[in-house]
């Protein structure tokens, strides 16, 4: 049986909406060390001789110690301190909702400021803690455009894209909630070490299409494994896709992190049903661009993404078509077991039918993990997110629950 529990009652909500940020200021989350070198001299703030020395500064205090106001940046005098703040914001977005999951998987609700004339978005991320690991999934946009048949996310039109600043703050929320960055105690200039920290790894798995996205994903990316600031390895870093052909051997060479295809099926009949964009970007495509991935190796795999659907894509044929498919690249397998949502009419596959397919592609020699679906009782697992102001009714929460009793949800 699961439960969700929701730990946002008004206080803690005006609480936190207390510390969201003013909307209009620029941020310097999320730019480049010559973006922010520039748009602190063109503020007139500070000369362009003392612009590097400044940004090395403010990049520790922003991605090191992960401060949010500029208050606390105690090495810098208490005039620029003010004239920063009048200028630029780095605060973080507005915690709508907080969820923790009977497994401890949490799930945030942000709200973002309106872009121009934007209205303001919401968007969810995801914490998913592990034996030796906490992962955090990120979303790259609000909603997305493709209409994969089986995920959730699919059925929000996209509002808009993320920007490269919205994409790191659902990093630097997260740590803070989480109590990880280092505190007040400890010595100024220590970064976190990764075994010590409760986000070790990050995906990009949330709402929307990474690359569709591309140079804010990438822009974010880059600061989040900069080794003076955030410090996460490239190895730790997981860009999913459904199969941005064109986009994806530059994620290679200009963001250089692990790939993830959510591929769901072996031949073009049936992958044009789940993963329409396999209409433009066909399965040899899709192939031909993961065989040339840069930097692929052994020690580098391809994870490719598998959605269990019961009688849809999961007999053993299917898994001698994906081992026949992948033959040649180095890849991991991941069998996802197929999280259902009210209005869906996919089924997860019977648990005996995943393990024996499992057992076929191990037996091939692959790795084949089979996702232990996380935070489903909070909307949080794979494929699950969506948000704004399509959030369930009641009715659809009930449905879920209905579905979860019937045991579609209890793989
Ligand atoms: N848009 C990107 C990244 C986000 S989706 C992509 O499609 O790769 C993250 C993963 O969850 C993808 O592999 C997606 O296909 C899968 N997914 C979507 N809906 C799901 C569901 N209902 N159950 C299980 N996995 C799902
Ligand atoms: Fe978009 Fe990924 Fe969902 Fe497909 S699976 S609709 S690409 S979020």
């Amino acid at each position: 049986m699961t439960f969700s529990l929701d730990i946002t009652d008004s206080n803690t909500r005006a609480a936190l909406a207390s510390r969201a940020a003013a909307p209009q200021k620029a941020s310097l989350v999320g730019l480049s060390r010559a973006e922010m070198a520039e748009a602190l001299v063109a503020a007139g703030i500070v000369p362009e001789r003392q612009a590097r020395m400044r940004v090395q500064q403010l990049w520790h205090w922003l991605y090191v110690r992960g401060v949010s106001e500029f208050s606390q940046m105690f090495n810098i005098s208490k005039d620029l301190r003010t004239a920063l703040d009048q200028h630029f914001a780095i605060a973080r977005p507005e915690i709508v909702e907080e969820q923790i999951s009977a497994d401890g998987t949490r799930k945030w609700l942000f709200r973002f400021p309106a872009r121009g004339a934007g209205r303001p978005v919401e968007i969810e991320t995801v914490y998913i803690p592990e034996e030796g690991r906490g992962t955090l999934c990120i979303s790259s946009q609000v909603g997305c455009t493709l209409t994969c048949s089986f995920c959730h996310t699919g059925t929000q039109k996209l509002v808009r894209n993320l920007t490269a600043e919205e994409i790191l703050a659902q990093l630097l929320t997260a740590r803070d909630r989480l109590g990880d960055f280092p505190d007040r105690d400890t010595p100024a200039g220590a970064i976190v070490p990764a075994d010590g920290r409760k986000v070790s790894n990050i995906v990009m798995m949330g709402m929307g299409e990474p690359l569709y996205n591309f140079e804010a994903v990438k822009q974010a990316l880059l600061i989040a494994s900069d080794g003076d600031g955030l410090a996460l390895s490239k190895r730790r870093i997981t860009l999913s896709t459904s199969g941005v052909v064109p986009e994806i051997f530059r994620t290679g060479e200009e963001i250089g992190v692990m790939l993830a295809i959510s591929l769901h099926a072996s031949n073009d009949d049936l992958r044009d049903l789940l993963v329409p964009i396999n209409k433009k970007y066909p399965l040899k495509d899709l192939i031909d661009a993961c065989r040339k991935y840069p930097g692929l190796s052994n020690a580098r795999r391809i994870t490719f993404e598998y959605v269990m659907l019961k009688d849809v894509n999961d007999s053993l044929e299917d898994a001698k078509a994906l081992v026949h498919l992948l033959k040649g690249i180095p890849a991991k397998i991941n069998l996802i077991p197929f999280n259902p949502w009210p209005g869906t009419n996919y089924q997860c596959s019977d648990w005996e039918t995943i393990e024996k397919f499992a057992d076929f592609i191990n037996n091939a020699g692959y790795a084949s993990p089979i996702r232990t679906p996380r935070g489903r009782d909070i909307l949080a697992a794979c494929g699950q997110l969506k948000s704004e102001s399509e959030r369930l009714k009641k009715s659809e929460r009930l449905a879920l629950e209905a579905m979860m009793i019937a045991g579609h949800g209890e793989a």
